[in-house]
This record gives C-alpha cells, sequence and structure tokens, in this order.
C-alpha cells in the first residue's frame, strides 16, 4: 500500500502512520520528497484497511496495490482451472451447457426434461427445488421433495445436477441429495454466511453475479468461498439491472473477458435470466460463447407454456437442440468443442 501525506504533514502524524503500519505486521518504507511524504507499507497488504489508514490524521490519501483477492486471481494462477463435476470437465477446452427447467415442478416434467437434455446433448442438468421469488405468493419451489423430484429423473439420464441453495440451513440436505453443483443465486451473491458455509465444503459452486454487483465485489464474494478451501467455483455471469426496461436485464458481455483475465476459475453465462425473453436466449448465447464463455445455463421446459416458472424466457426442447448445433460451429472456429 502507498500512503501520501499531506503537504506539510509533521513528523509526529508520519511516524503515526509508520506505527500503524508496525500494527499490522508490515514494515514501513518512508520517502521525503520536496512537497510530499510518501509512505510505502511492505508486507501483506490486505490486512490494511483503507478506511483506517485514510482516517489517520496527516493523510491526504492511500492506495492498494495488490488486488483485494488471492485465491481466485489469475495473477497467482496463471493455467485455467478445470473443474471436474462428475467427470464432466468445466472450464476446459470443451465448453458445457447446463439446460433444464427454471424449476422442478413434478416427477413427469422432470423425467422428460432430462431426456431432451440429455438429447440435445448436454452433460449438465439445471432445475430449481428452492426458488427465489419476488412474490411471496408465487410457487416458492418443491423444496425437498423437489430435490427427490430431480435426482431420480436426472440419474436415470447419468446427468449430474446443478440446483440452488437459499438458506444454510439446507446445506445438509443438499448434501445428502449429494447435489453435485450448488448454485447460489444472484440475490445471495453477497450473503456471506451462506458463502462461508460452501466455502467448508467440496462441492462445485456456481456464483451467480449480483444483479448490481461490480466485478470486483464479485471476485470478493467468490474469494470468500474459496477462503475457506473450496476452489470449485464457476462465475455465471446473468445480467445486471441498468435504466432499460426492454428486456429483463442487460446481459454483461464485457464481463466475460475481464473475469478470464482477472481470474482462472470458469466463466459460465444464464442468457435466459438476462434477456428474460425465449427468443432472445440463443443471440445472447451466441454471443457469450464466441466471447469466452466456458458454459451456459440455460433455462428448457418440455411445454414452456405450462412452466410454473419463467415460461416466457424457457426454450423447448427442439430450440435446444438447434442452440446446440449453432453453439458446435461457434466453438470449432474458436478452437473448442462442446
Ligand atoms: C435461476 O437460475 O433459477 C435464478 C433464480 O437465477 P438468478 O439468481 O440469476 O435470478
Ligand atoms: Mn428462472
Amino acid at each position: 500500500m502507498i500512503i501520501v501525506m499531506e503537504n506539510g504533514a509533521s513528523d509526529a502524524q508520519i511516524e503515526g502512520v509508520v506505527k500503524k503500519i508496525k500494527e499490522f505486521g508490515l514494515d514501513a518504507n518512508v520517502s521525503r520528497g520536496t512537497e510530499r511524504t510518501v509512505i510505502g507499507a511492505i508486507g501483506d497488504e490486505r490486512k490494511l484497511d483503507q478506511e483506517m489508514i485514510d482516517a489517520l490524521p496527516g493523510v491526504e490519501n492511500s492506495m492498494h496495490i495488490v488486488k483485494p483477492y488471492k485465491i481466485v486471481a489469475r495473477e497467482w494462477h496463471k493455467e485455467n482451472t478445470v473443474i471436474d463435476i462428475k467427470g464432466v470437465p468445466l472450464g476446459g477446452k470443451q465448453i458445457q451447457i447446463i439446460a433444464g427447467p427454471c424449476s422442478v415442478e413434478t416427477q413427469d416434467q422432470m423425467e422428460q426434461s432430462a431426456k431432451f437434455v440429455k438429447a440435445a446433448g448436454c452433460r449438465l442438468m439445471r432445475g430449481g427445488a428452492f426458488k427465489p421469488r419476488t412474490s411471496p405468493y408465487a410457487f416458492q419451489g418443491k423444496g425437498v421433495e423437489g430435490l427427490d423430484l430431480f435426482r431420480k429423473a436426472a440419474d436415470a439420464q447419468g446427468l449430474p445436477i446443478v440446483t440452488e441453495l437459499m438458506d444454510v440451513r439446507m446445506l445438509d440436505t443438499f448434501l445428502e441429495y449429494k447435489v453435485d453443483v450448488i448454485q447460489i443465486g444472484t440475490r445471495n451473491m453477497q450473503n456471506f454466511d451462506l458463502l462461508k458455509e460452501v466455502g467448508k465444503i467440496s462441492t462445485p459452486v456456481i456464483l451467480k453475479r449480483g444483479m448490481s454487483a461490480t466485478i470486483s465485489e464479485w471476485l470478493m464474494a467468490a474469494e470468500y468461498i474459496a477462503a475457506g478451501g473450496n476452489h470449485n467455483i464457476i462465475f455465471c455471469e446473468r445480467g445486471i439491472r441498468t435504466y432499460e426496461t426492454y428486456y429483463r436485464n442487460v446481459l454483461d458481455v464485457t464481463a466475460i473477458p475481464v473475469l478470464k483475465k482477472e481470474t482462472h476459475l470458469p466463466v459460465i453465462v444464464d442468457p435466459s435470466h438476462a434477456g428474460g425473453k425465449a427468443w432472445m436466449v440463443p443471440a445472447l448465447s451466441r454471443a457469450a460463447i464466441a466471447a469466452g464463455a466456458d458454459g451456459l445455463l440455460v433455462e428448457m421446459h418440455p411445454k414452456p407454456c405450462e412452466a410454473w416458472c419463467d415460461a416466457d424466457q424457457a426454450l423447448d426442447p427442439n430450440e435446444l437442440k438447434q442452440l446446440m448445433g449453432e453453439l458446435a460451429g461457434i466453438a470449432q472456429v474458436i478452437g473448442r468443442s462442446i
């Protein structure tokens, strides 16, 4: 960290800053210029809180030199991390399309969904048993029964399952049902207690971007999980809130190359919650893969108009199949496969 002192800062004020730096176990290098004194803090500067330093008498401003995130940063881990999801690699050359309904509804709906997901060539399946709904009167998900329906339907097709964990009290149940990938939704990206708990296990976690989260906040949220010991983290861009009302959210395609630069962990995209309409999903999916996403999380329902949740944005089975074909073409052009 570099600390710039005010013009005319006294020796006592400079000493005060040096003392504070040393209290945190770091060394200080004082450089006296003609107008300003600059102090360099040497050591693990993540221990120093910028607000605390800025509040010291005589300090004009301070800046961190290293990034606040460490385990998730590409700076310290140059190679792409490939996460093994029951034998399915995510983050490598092969792109993974995770498809399935917004929510688990019935055994028949899940069985049909699983068949269509498999037939389209996808290797992983999504489906929500616990749904974060804006209205408390809307369908809240099937809960534990939904996990059971999902597990059975997906197992019959040999598909690992991706499902959202909203409440830390359900974690043991998720482990009992051997959920293959735990999804942390946009509304929980900064639920730090939840992040800490999934950090203690080794199940891969899809961390969706908070709908108004900055890249840095998102990376720090992932760092919470990583700091607990779970390094199996997958970032998922799902659209952010802006002034635009034509579509549900704005898919931030820019975030894909930026995250691929900042982190070694896989980055996937949810085009369904971004656009909010099924007709937008193919275009957004193509853009995401072309921009370097390692996979997609797509909503598909056997009969979209009968879906209990997010009916408007679900692809039908044929649309999913067609999309897979289009994405295979893009993957080939950029030296990847589907
Ligand atoms: C979902 O994927 O089912 C979901 C609720 O997504 P998000 O958290 O991105 O809104
Ligand atoms: Mn949904």
